[in-house]
């Protein structure tokens, strides 16, 4: 007896059962064999790339890209462009949060003194209105609006 995965035009996949694989190829070239799921009579032998990909520890893996391969690995490769990202973002804000002083809400007036020489020029961070910032472009100021994650912050505190 012989157990084959088989599976269908459709994708389907189910196991046959056979006396040999001349007993395979002959049902099938009989069109004999056919889906149980959707009945078709279009059966190929191995399995189908759809159970692949959700059954495929990373070893088995085919680094052929089949195009059902690719698809399943996308948001792999995305994760981790994106995790990527995160840990470069993480540590520029950190840099950031440790060069510069935090003024707070006097960012705005202390940037505009230092830029007009009243003030003896460092790198400082704090809070900006949108319209103070763009008081500041308008001035000339070189300013950067910047979001930092709050863990870079808090461990300064
Ligand atoms: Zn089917």
């Amino acid at each position: 007896m012989k157990v084959l995965d088989l599976h269908c035009s459709q994708g389907h996949v189910f196991e046959g059962w056979f006396a040999s694989e001349e007993d395979f190829q002959q049902q099938r070239s009989g069109h004999l064999l056919e889906c149980p799921m959707c009945g078709c009579t279009t059966i190929e032998k191995g399995l189908s790339a759809p159970r692949l990909n959700l059954g495929g520890t990373s070893q088995e893996r085919s680094p052929a890209p089949a195009q059902e391969g690719q698809v399943a690995s996308l948001p792999q490769a995305q994760r981790e462009k994106l995790r990527a990202l995160q840990a470069a973002w993480l540590q520029v804000s950190r840099h950031v949060a440790q060069q510069a002083e935090d003024v707070g809400e006097r960012f705005a007036k202390q940037a505009l003194r230092m830029h007009r020489g009243e003030e003896e020029e460092k790198p400082i961070r704090g809070q900006a209105t949108p319209e103070q910032t763009r008081e500041l472009l308008e001035e000339g100021v070189p300013v950067l609006p910047l979001l930092l994650p709050k863990v870079t912050t808090e461990t300064l505190q």
